[in-house]
């Protein structure tokens, strides 16, 4: 396994905490897959929001102590456990859980939780997909239930997860606007799928949404930051438009009677709540969209695995993302 190395580089966290607890050590063993798991050379790690609120240990799941952040790799299988027939050493893939982590330069993972890594797509696009691209889908498709010619906007539109919804809303014939907080990002919106981009940060951009969409109003709003955006989102809706929260750091005071004028829902999304049936539904949609060509993830900051602490700090704090962050083992 693994040539002749035993040992890998891997982050490591033995106590909950600040970016500081992420620990790189450079002799954990390389782990040996069970019968239904794989063992994948990391070529590139996604790194997503949820793995600080887990790390910080302020999260209802807590990994047991210690543990190596992250889910969505892409790299090369370097070996297969007895059950596995999907699989062979040296192929190229993408996966959206681990059992050991991701952030190492080798990581097991789940044969059902892998899928293969089109061609089309190098490995940090290919760290790019999990999380993300499964989220914007059951959000858009699996949740929010939208459709051809409707209207959709992408509140928080330039990172990870909204970048795949504006290309899958944008393949599935939606009318779609999203938001970011600099000008490239509003490019990066525009260039992934977005009709129109709007500024966040501007002070009148609510105004501008709604002297867009006219007496109308929106059929869905996919929320990344519920807590200073719903009281807003309500009053953009559409009769019967749907928010879907995806992000949340905080609370947020609402009118509830802000739902009965135009019987607007207000749903919460957990991918970590799919069923494997939703997940298989998710990896389909997605697989065919890379084979069509139009699913295209967007990769931002990269930062090798020595610079996990700065990673970590950044993705909370830094604004004007354009596109998905990762670490490059
Ligand atoms: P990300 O790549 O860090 O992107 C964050 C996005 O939020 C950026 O587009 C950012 O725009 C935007 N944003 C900043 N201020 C905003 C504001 N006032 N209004 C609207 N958007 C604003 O993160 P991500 O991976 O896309 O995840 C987005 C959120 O969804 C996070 O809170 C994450 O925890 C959550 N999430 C939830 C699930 C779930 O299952 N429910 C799954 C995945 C992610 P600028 O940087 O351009 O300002």
């Amino acid at each position: 396994m693994a040539g002749t190395r035993n040992a890998m580089r891997a982050v490591r966290v033995f106590e909950f905490g600040g970016p500081e607890v992420l620990k790189l050590q450079s002799n954990v063993s390389i782990p040996v897959p069970n019968e239904n798991e794989v063992l994948i050379k990391v070529h590139a790690c996604g790194v997503n929001p949820v793995e600080t609120y887990i790390r910080s240990g302020n999260y209802a799941r807590k990994p047991a102590l210690p543990y190596t952040p992250g889910s969505d790799v892409a790299g090369v299988i370097e070996g297969v456990g007895e059950h596995v027939t999907a699989f062979k050493k040296g192929d190229r893939v993408f996966s959206t859980g681990t059992v050991s982590g991701g952030y190492a330069e080798y990581a097991l993972a789940a044969a059902n939780r892998v899928f293969p890594l089109s061609d089309k797509l190098d490995f940090r696009q290919g760290a790019a997909i999990g999380i993300p691209y499964f989220t914007a889908y059951r959000a858009l498709i699996q949740k929010g239930r939208a459709k051809a010619g409707e209207s959709v906007l992408v509140h928080g539109a330039s990172g990870g997860v909204g970048i795949a919804t504006c290309q899958i809303a944008r393949a599935c014939g939606l009318k779609v606007l999203g938001t970011a907080g600099t000008v490239e990002g509003m490019d990066v919106v525009l260039r992934n799928g977005a009709h129109q981009a709007f500024n966040h940060r501007e002070a009148n951009y609510v105004d501008k949404i709604k002297e867009y969409t006219g007496m109308e109003g929106l059929d869905v709003i996919i929320e990344m930051l519920s807590n200073i955006n719903l009281t807003t989102d309500l009053q953009l809706l559409s009769y019967g438009g749907r928010v879907m929260v995806v992000g949340c750091r905080g609370s947020i005071e609402i009118n509830p009677r802000d739902t009965m004028s135009k019987e607007s829902t207000i749903t919460g999304v957990s991918l970590f709540l799919a069923t494997e049936e939703e997940m298989q539904d998710c990896a389909r949609a997605v697989l065919d969209g890379i084979e069509a060509g139009w699913l295209k993830p967007l990769v931002g900051s990269e930062y090798p695995l020595e610079k996990v602490v700065q990673a970590h700090e950044d993705i909370m704090h830094n604004s004007g993302a354009r596109g998905k962050m990762v670490l490059l083992p």
